[in-house]
């Protein structure tokens, strides 16, 4: 807190176990995380989508650059999107060395988040597991392995023995149906809660100045001469010269109002919560083969999840075929958890690129960004994608870490291909 970004600006409030016993001792309330304002009619930045990357770029425009005069603007409320539905799962272990080099920067920043916004995120660091089961998938977690290593990033393969040291439950057998033939283990990989990332981003992005706007719905973007205006919404017009579309799951409809195209297609994403149980899954377990991952929370109930829906829908609804698929494949990977009962299941918006790698900056419209295409993996991505977008925004230039994710890539031809690490591994 005695950062010099800080200086000129207003501070937030401080959490702090002081601050808890002066409030019991009172039995005085806290004030609200953060404020309601009237719209303004202009703002110097505009961002739609009040999920964690919208409100991560609020926050770094505020605290790395000192842009304040920001408004985000949610059609529904904070972390209402894929920000309140993910499972929460951080890594860096990608495929790519520049997806290698951008989650890695992501995950230090959230080693620091809880204090740099003041807010227990609760990162749990418990190491990641993707299971290898045929000699393809060992071999392309051997090549994981190597990027990551030569980009100083925690990740090697184990066998079967080393797996089952770890997760004791899990069916290391030949007997098995798809029998594990190694793994991928990335010690640096854990989980969050992810309701207090987005309220911490917005708790700090708000006492840094910016305006936060809930039921606030964009419903067209204003364009003349090959840049951006303003946006137009059901509360009312705003003029500004920087917009940025950080909507995920609706990404390509923000994006066609301002006549940008986008190669991303929108598709659900379900997962699942057991009833809590005793602490016995210390790490975060994947299977692509068997297309399920599982962690447990600090409450103890394991949260599970799958891959995308087979079909491009904006449906949020869960479904049964979900639910057989899921228990199915998790008896496969661990038959003790037979009598588990799930509490609930739930599903969101994926908006998928057809390189696994995310579209961000600028664009053929001037003063228009992209923050988009973070398909099932976007939630770790939050921190560092709000750093790098507020950095474009107050240089104008693109910073080198996401230099390859550009949306020009597309018609260049040069994809990121990050599909062998992303497709279900989140
Ligand atoms: C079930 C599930 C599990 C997942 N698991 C993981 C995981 O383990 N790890 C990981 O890294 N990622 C995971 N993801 C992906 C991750 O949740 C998303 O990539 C990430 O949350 C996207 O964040 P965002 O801020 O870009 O978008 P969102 O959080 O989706 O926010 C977009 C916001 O835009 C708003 N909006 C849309 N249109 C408009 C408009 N016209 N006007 C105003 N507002 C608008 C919406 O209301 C929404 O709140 C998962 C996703 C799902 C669904």
């Amino acid at each position: 807190m005695g950062d010099a970004r800080w200086r000129g600006l207003q501070r937030p409030s401080r959490y702090s176990a002081l601050a808890l016993l002066r409030h019991g001792v009172a039995g005085s309330a806290w004030p609200p995380a953060w404020r309601t304002h009237a719209l303004e009619k202009s703002y110097d930045a505009v961002i739609v989508g009040g999920g964690i990357h919208g409100l991560a770029t609020a926050y770094y425009l505020a605290r790395n650059h000192g842009i304040t005069n920001v408004a985000v603007l949610d059609k529904g409320y904070l972390g209402g999107g894929g920000s309140g539905r993910n499972t929460a799962i951080l890594r860096s272990n990608y495929l790519t060395p520049e997806g290698v080099a951008f989650y890695d920067r992501s995950l230090e920043l959230y080693r620091g988040l809880a204090a740099d916004l003041n807010y227990n995120v609760m990162f749990s660091r418990r190491g990641h597991l993707t299971l290898a089961h045929s000699d393809t998938s060992l071999r392309t977690m051997r090549w994981r392995a190597e990027v990551n290593k030569v980009s100083g990033v925690d990740s090697e393969v184990i066998d079967p023995d080393d797996v089952s040291r770890l997760v004791p439950e899990m069916d290391t057998t030949d007997r098995a149906r798809y029998p594990i033939l190694g793994a991928l283990y990335h010690p640096p990989g854990g989980i969050i809660r992810h309701d207090a990332v987005v309220w911490g981003y917005a708790r700090a992005a708000d006492s840094l100045g910016a305006h936060l706007h809930q039921d606030t719905e964009v419903t067209g973007i204003d364009v003349s001469g090959g840049r951006v205006r303003g946006v137009r919404t059901n509360c009312g017009d705003i003029a500004a010269p920087v917009v940025i579309n950080a909507t995920a799951g609706w990404a390509t409809l923000v994006a066609d109002m301002a006549g940008v195209r986008l190669p991303v297609q929108t598709f659900p994403l379900q997962a699942a919560v057991t009833e809590p149980v005793k602490p016995f899954l210390r790490t975060v377990v994947v299977s692509g083969t068997l297309h399920v991952y599982v962690s447990q929370t600090a409450r103890g109930e394991l949260v599970f999840g799958a891959s995308v829906d087979p079909f491009a829908s904006y449906s949020t609804r869960g479904s049964l075929e979900f639910t057989e698929g899921l228990a199915g494949h998790v008896l496969q990977l661990m038959p003790s958890l037979a009598k588990m009962r799930l509490l609930r299941q739930w599903a969101g918006l994926c908006d998928m690129t057809p390189d696994f790698a995310p579209i961000m900056g600028h664009t053929e419209v001037d003063g228009f960004l992209l923050d988009v295409g973070w398909g099932t993996y976007g939630f770790k991505a939050g921190p560092v994608a709000g750093e790098t977008i507020a950095e474009c925004v107050a240089t104008g230039r693109t910073p080198q870490l996401i230099s390859s994710f550009r949306l020009d890539r597309f018609a260049q031809g040069r994809l990121v291909g990050e599909k062998g690490a992303a497709a279900v591994g989140h």
